[in-house]
């Protein structure tokens, strides 16, 4: 239930809505938003009555949430969400978020070139990968904290926001003392321990769609981060997987206007992981613009035939220019600026 207090009511109200929500053994969320305060009410098993709270001073309405996520739904806060990272912005209706950089964090020239090169051509994050998750145990598993000592050189030298995995709970606080956004990867989106933790934080998350989740579960994993307060969560379309064999994933464009519908998150496309072909990442990214994305994540390598992972799907820091280029008409084309 979403308790929607008067433009007008007080502080005093306000906590007494809070008070009456805990006596009854459940959990209130106020709701940061511009217009009004509302407060989320999470824990009943069955549905409350409005009345419970519509009599009190101050109540303008209560309103029955009919989706199971409750907080990351629009239905409980209408405005987008825009995360502020070190002066760029995920999510809102200003500039689309550009993430841009190496698949992983390979060596200080690899990273301080790329870095350099992307924020020339206009990203104003870098990602890089310290800590991997591959299929197989025998591929490059990341530099782990010489990765992150380079991330966090790329931003002093760049002034880049730095967006990296986290990958379990154990590396969480290392991984947190460098990055600016904690990214969950795709075969982590129901590690729940881990998202529980994270929930603790206040430090922008941004979460991978599992290969295989709907909609539905990747909202309700987001609830986990959202309803243990943490409310700076992105969303990232990566592909899903699908019968589909001449493309690395199906990347799932439906995703973007639909959770731009159900859910006041910002929403990314990663078309790099979502397509696989370094040839048609391009394409990809242009389309996740032009379907509303609030960002794109796209893999950067200054050589891929020599990245350590994911080289098939990086562009080169030309393709990369020539592509902000041309996300630059595509978001005009929708509204948005880079
Ligand atoms: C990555 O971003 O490099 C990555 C491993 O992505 P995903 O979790 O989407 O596979
Ligand atoms: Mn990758």
């Amino acid at each position: 239930m979403l308790v929607v207090m008067n433009r007008h009511a007080t502080a005093e109200q306000v906590e007494a809505v809070v008070l009456k929500i805990r006596s009854l053994g459940l959990t209130a969320h106020p709701i940061p938003g511009a217009q009004r305060v509302a407060i989320g009410i999470t824990g009943n098993k069955g549905g409350l009555e409005p009345d419970l709270f519509t009599t009190l001073p101050g109540v303008a309405e209560a309103i029955r949430v009919s989706q199971p996520f409750k907080l990351v739904s629009r239905e409980v806060k209408e405005e987008d969400t825009v995360i502020e990272v070190r002066g760029a912005t995920l999510g809102g209706r200003g500039g689309l978020a550009v993430v841009a950089g190496p698949c992983s964090v390979e060596s200080e020239e690899q990273l301080l070139d790329t870095a350099h090169a992307v924020k020339r051509a206009g990203a104003r994050f870098l990602r890089g990968g310290a800590y991997k998750p591959r299929t197989s145990p025998y591929e490059f598993q990341g530099l782990a904290e010489e990765a992150l000592k380079l991330l966090a050189r790329a931003r002093e030298e760049t002034g880049l926001s730095i967006v990296t995995e986290v990958m379990d709970v154990e590396t969480l606080p290392m991984v947190a003392d460098y990055a600016d956004v904690l990214q969950v990867g795709a075969r982590n989106m129901q590690n729940f321990s881990l998202l529980k933790q994270l929930g603790t934080m206040r430090r922008p998350v941004l979460l991978k769609r599992g290969p295989s989740a709907t909609i539905k579960e990747w909202l309700m994993a987001a609830e986990y981060l959202v309803s243990r307060g943490n409310y700076e969560v992105a969303l990232c379309e990566r592909g899903i997987r699908t019968f589909e064999t001449m493309t690395r994933n199906t990347l799932d464009l439906n995703a973007v206007p639909v959770l731009k519908a159900l859910s006041h998150l910002p929403v990314l496309v990663d078309p790099s992981h979502g397509i696989g072909l370094r040839a048609h990442v391009a394409a990809m990214a242009r389309a996740g613009v032009a379907a509303g994305a609030d960002g794109i994540m796209v893999e950067v390598h200054p050589h891929p035939e020599a990245a350590l992972s994911d080289g098939a799907q990086s562009l080169t820091v030309p393709e990369f220019e020539e592509l902000m280029l041309q996300v630059r008409s595509i978001a005009a084309a929708v509204g948005r600026t880079v």
